[in-house]
Order: C-alpha cells, then sequence, then structure tokens
C-alpha cells in the first residue's frame, strides 16, 4: 500500500509556485493577490481560511481576509463581492461556504465574476469544464487529479466510482476522471444516496472517491485488494485528548481499508491540502488568463 501524501505534494506544488512568483517579481510584475471573504465564526471555515492565507504567504502571493459578521444581509455581501470583482488588485477570490441560512448560496456563487472564481463554482467555470475548454478547474477535484497525476496512477480503462454528487466534489469530479486526459478515461460511475446496493458498484471498482461526509463510511468489505481510495471526507469528533478538543475522521475506516489498497489518501494530509494548492494554482492562472 502506499501513501498519497497530500501535504507532501501541495508542499512540491507550493515551492513550484513559489519559484514563479519570485520570477514574476523579478520581472516587475504584479504579485498574485488572492482575497477570501469569510462570513460568521464557524470553527471549521475559521480554520481553512486561514490556512489559505498561511499557504498565499507561503508562495509569496499577497492575501486579504475579509470577515463579516454572521448577521451580514445578502445585499452587503453581494456589493463586497462586486467591490472585489471590479478590484484590479485582486486577482481571484473565494466566499468561504456553508454560508449563513439567510442567504442564497447560488446567488453569491453566480456573483463572483469568472474570472475570479479560483474555487471554480461558478456555471460558466463548471461549464468550459465539461467542454474541455481553459477554466477553473473546481479546487478540490481538480487536486485530487493534480494528485493522481504526480503519483502517476493509470486511471485510464479503469472502473471508477464516486460516491457523493455534489456541485462542488462529486459531480465534477465524476467529469473530470471520464475525460479524455492524462487523468481521466475511466468508466465513471456516480453514486449518491438514492443508490441501492452500493457495495455491488464499489467492491467492482478499480479507484473509488469517497466523497459524501459520513465518517468513516467505506469499510474493508465494499471494496478489492488492490483498489486506488481517495478519501475527500472531513467529519471533526469530539476528541478529549487532543488539544483542539477534536479529531478529523475521513469517509473512510482507514484502517481496514489501507491494507487491501494500492494507494489511499490519509485524513488529515491527503486531499485537503491538495485543496489549498489548487486555489494557487488557480489564482496564478487567473493572472496569465488576464
Ligand atoms: P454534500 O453534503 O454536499 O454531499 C454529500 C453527497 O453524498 C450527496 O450527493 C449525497 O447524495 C451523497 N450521499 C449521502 N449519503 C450517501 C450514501 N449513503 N451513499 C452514497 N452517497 C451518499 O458533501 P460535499 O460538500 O461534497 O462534502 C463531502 C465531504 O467532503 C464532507 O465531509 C466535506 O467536509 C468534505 N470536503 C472536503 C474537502 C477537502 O478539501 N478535503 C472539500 C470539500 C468537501
Amino acid at each position: 500500500m502506499i501513501l498519497l501524501d497530500g501535504k507532501k505534494t501541495s508542499n512540491d506544488i507550493k515551492d513550484e509556485i513559489t519559484i514563479k512568483v519570485a520570477e514574476l517579481k523579478k520581472q516587475g510584475k504584479k504579485t498574485p493577490h488572492l482575497a477570501a471573504i469569510i462570513v460568521g465564526a464557524n470553527g471549521a471555515s475559521i480554520t481553512y481560511v486561514n490556512a489559505k492565507v498561511k499557504a498565499c504567504e507561503k508562495v509569496g502571493f499577497d492575501s486579504s481576509l475579509i470577515q463579516l459578521p454572521e448577521d451580514v444581509s445578502e445585499a452587503e455581501l453581494l456589493a463586497k463581492i462586486d467591490e472585489l470583482n471590479n478590484d484590479d488588485n485582486i486577482d481571484g477570490f473565494i466566499v468561504q461556504l456553508p454560508l449563513p441560512k439567510h442567504i442564497d448560496e447560488h446567488k453569491v456563487t453566480l456573483a463572483v465574476s469568472p474570472a475570479k472564481d479560483v474555487d471554480g463554482f461558478h456555471p460558466e467555470n463548471l461549464g468550459r469544464m465539461v467542454l474541455d475548454l481553459p477554466c477553473f478547474l473546481p479546487a478540490t477535484p481538480y487536486g485530487i487529479v493534480q494528485l493522481l497525476d504526480r503519483y502517476d496512477i493509470e486511471t485510464s480503462g479503469k472502473d471508477c466510482v464516486v460516491i457523493g454528487r455534489s456541485h462542488i466534489v462529486g459531480s465534477p469530479m465524476s467529469i473530470l476522471m471520464a475525460r479524455n486526459n492524462k487523468v481521466g478515461n475511466c468508466t465513471v460511475t456516480l453514486t449518491h444516496s438514492r443508490t441501492k446496493n452500493l457495495t455491488e458498484y464499489t467492491k467492482k471498482a478499480d479507484i473509488i472517491i469517497v466523497a459524501l461526509g459520513k465518517a468513516e463510511f467505506l469499510t474493508a468489505d465494499m471494496v478489492k485488494e488492490g483498489v486506488v481510495v481517495v478519501d475527500v471526507g472531513i467529519t471533526r469528533v469530539k476528541d478529549d485528548s487532543k488539544k483542539s478538543g477534536f479529531r478529523l475522521l475521513g469517509d473512510v475506516k482507514f484502517d481496514e481499508v489501507a491494507p487491501k489498497c494500492s494507494y489511499i489518501t490519509p485524513v488529515p494530509g491527503g486531499v485537503g491540502p491538495m485543496t489549498i494548492a489548487s486555489l494557487m494554482m488557480n489564482t496564478l492562472q487567473a493572472i496569465d488568463m488576464k
């Protein structure tokens, strides 16, 4: 079993980006600038956004963190987005999800200019992805593609099962694994909460990408020997032995599934860091696409 080390791979990518940013600066060009909007004080969201800001500092990007109160109105948030859309100094920005219930996430996603949508959530970018046109790929699926690519995992002709059909992970992932690319050319089955007899699909799969958000859902009896498993899930569970008071669990029962795998991502240290690396790559691409 080989561990797909997202932490190391994302650090490799960040090192490459650091060199590119230094070159841009040497040429007197603009320093890439990523901004993040966070609404409210959701603990997990704050952790993710801080990790993104820290990553920006590491590669030499400028970064801005815009913190809005939990009770900010939808109109105020949309006005802030409009401001960032029109700010030439900002190359890309993200609005950290989830948002409070009184704000319509679809409206927010649509309000972000596709040219600055480095999370790759805007319908224009998703549509361009489907058509194989230049675009910002959604950050988490892009990170998974990068991880499979850098570990040289053969995907062509393989049976791939994606568990979960969310707009930000499962659905775009299924499209990327099916498209005609180095990482791709799989026969993909996209499964979800209404799928019957899920194990019948997972047991036959060469590659399983698990993104449903249920801790330790995928168990050893659901997979075949030699499978490649990518675990996207992150669930916080109370753990008094940790300083933070919690530990992170993936969607895979790692200890029993890992021995059957040819490759598997750990949680933490697998897909999470790759999502951040993808954001950095997309921001650099935003400058190229200008
Ligand atoms: P979501 O809640 O939007 O979607 C979950 C999907 O799982 C749904 O499509 C649903 O149909 C499916 N599902 C639910 N129960 C199922 C079952 N029993 N069998 C098959 N499918 C089932 O989730 P999301 O936003 O895609 O996130 C999934 C997980 O990934 C969460 O734990 C989230 O925290 C994590 N996540 C991690 C990263 C990262 O960077 N590592 C990024 C995004 C999301």
